[in-house]
């Protein structure tokens, strides 16, 4: 059966994916020549490089989302349909949703990854995500609720064990997140847990190759692992994660951590389509394109951004970085050839440009590499504060983000520290995970604590 959507004498291109890829496309392809079909499961749009500061209380979930029907309100043969992408019939041209059929001339999947748990399904069932706004609220509930009950436990391993957090992963999301709450230790608890013994309050960030941030240089390495113990982070680098079955997290060589929180950010397989044929699926289940984003022997189906793998770009064999700026730019490189292509003009090659990349690693301090410059400290947070206010969409959320900013900033406080626990919508992942979970004997300490 097929959705209801207005019947239009031009092309239908259907985007699955409202992400950085799908937006910018969307924004980007030509209304006097295209109808265009947006389709999510969540009807916002989501800013994913600073969820870390929801997870952390710093910003309000609503400061970085923004409603696909505000953005494109003012856009002509636009249409965007809430669903869920389950898969695709090549054979017929349909895009196969939650909600119903919908036909399509070009079909463009952008529907980005999700965390990646390496198969432990024990790590994967107890361990917190950071990848969605809902992750990140539940992440925050967790962490506030963990001190709660810390404060009232005269059970002193219990209280430990509530008052460590493991992080896994030491890229810029294990880097920032990291980095916040050492600041949250530092500054906030003192305030809000006068009877609490902050000190007791303890961060670990594991990562299993030598350095963090390996995707940067070792000097912008360097100086996050400083900053970060600085702040009393403590790092473990070559450190495998084996297990964590919600209270014992185990290394590969036989140490146990006792914590009842360990944030999961270690890794990102791309999110898969149903009739999307294996052979088309390369490293981290992502759909293998040509250089204009062309699914490999598919003529009208496309991929861009994290769910794609494009290894036809000379400088990038092994396909680009799972970054924003190579789904945006991919987004605009295939309106652009897809314009063409109705046109009957030659169509461009993708090249990424790389734009450089950055991690802040708390107050005042931030890493960021631009071509060869790299800087550290103030300037690279100034800069990082400055990038992302820039790429924030809507003016509304720009001032509500810099706001909270310049608050947080001035008053050594975070604005937000609700525990909002009950009726936090949880992602199909972990719905699924939950009913498993029903069969299990009840435990008030073991993640997740939904
Ligand atoms: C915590 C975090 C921090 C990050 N920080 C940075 C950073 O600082 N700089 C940087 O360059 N990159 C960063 N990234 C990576 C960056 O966000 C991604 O590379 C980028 O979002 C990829 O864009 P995309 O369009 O491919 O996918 P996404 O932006 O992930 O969008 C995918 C969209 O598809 C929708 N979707 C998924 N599955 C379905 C389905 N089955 N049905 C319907 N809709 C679906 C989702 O709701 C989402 O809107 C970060 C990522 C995370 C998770």
């Amino acid at each position: 059966m097929s959705i209801n959507i207005p019947q239009s004498s031009l092309p239908r291109v259907v985007i699955a994916g409202g992400g950085f890829g799908g937006l910018k496309l969307a924004q980007s392809l030509d209304s006097d020549l295209f109808q265009v079909v947006l389709i999510d499961h969540h009807n916002y749009h989501q800013f994913p490089p600073l969820i870390y500061q929801v997870a952390s209380s710093g910003l309000e979930p609503s400061s970085i989302a923004f409603p696909f029907r505000s953005a494109f309100r003012k856009k002509k043969n636009f249409l965007f349909r809430m669903a869920e992408v389950e898969g695709v019939d090549t054979l017929r041209s349909v895009l196969i949703t939650s909600v119903g059929e919908v036909p399509y001339d070009y079909l463009v999947l952008a529907c980005g990854g999700t965390t990646n748990f390496f198969g432990n399904e024990e790590v994967a069932r107890h361990s917190l995500p950071m990848k969605t706004l809902y992750e990140a609220i539940n992440l925050r509930n967790i962490l506030l609720q963990n001190i709660e009950k810390a404060l009232v436990s005269d059970d002193e391993a219990r209280r430990d064990a509530l008052l460590t957090v493991a992080i896994v992963g030491g890229g810029p999301s294990g880097v920032e997140i990291a980095g916040a709450l050492a600041e949250m230790k530092r500054y906030v608890l003192p305030k809000d847990y006068p009877y609490l013994d902050s000190s007791l309050f303890r961060i670990h960030l594991l990562d299993a190759s030598p350095r963090l941030l390996q995707a940067m240089s070792e000097k912008s390495s360097e100086t996050a692992a400083r900053g970060l113990a600085e702040l009393g982070v403590e790092i473990h680098t070559g450190t495998m994660v084996s297990g964590y079955d919600g209270k014992t997290l185990t290394l590969s060589d036989g140490t146990e951590m006792q914590t009842r929180t360990v944030i999961w950010v270690s890794g990102i397989v791309a999110n898969t389509i149903e009739g999307i044929s294996a052979e088309t699926l390369g490293r981290g289940r992502r759909i293998l394109v040509d250089e204009h984003s062309q699914v490999l022997g598919l003529t009208n189906i496309f991929a861009i951004g994290d769910q794609s793998l494009m290894t036809a770009d000379p400088k990038y064999p092994n396909g680009h970085p799972q970054l924003a700026q190579v789904a945006l730019q991919q987004a605009k490189f295939l309106a652009h050839n897809l314009k063409a292509r109705l046109q009957n003009q030659p169509e461009s090659p993708f090249r990424y440009r790389d734009l450089g990349s950055m991690a802040t690693i708390g107050r005042n301090r931030a890493v960021a590499e631009i071509g060869k410059a790299k800087w550290g400290g103030f300037t690279a947070w100034v800069l990082w504060l400055v990038v992302h206010l820039r790429s924030i969409l809507s003016v509304r959320n720009k001032v509500v983000v810099l706001l909270n900013w310049i608050w947080n900033y001035v008053t050594y406080d975070r604005s937000l520290r609700l525990i909002l626990k009950r009726n936090v919508p949880v992602e199909p992942y972990h719905q699924r995970l939950q009913r498993e979970l029903k069969e299990r004997p009840h435990d008030e300490d073991c993640p997740p604590h939904k």
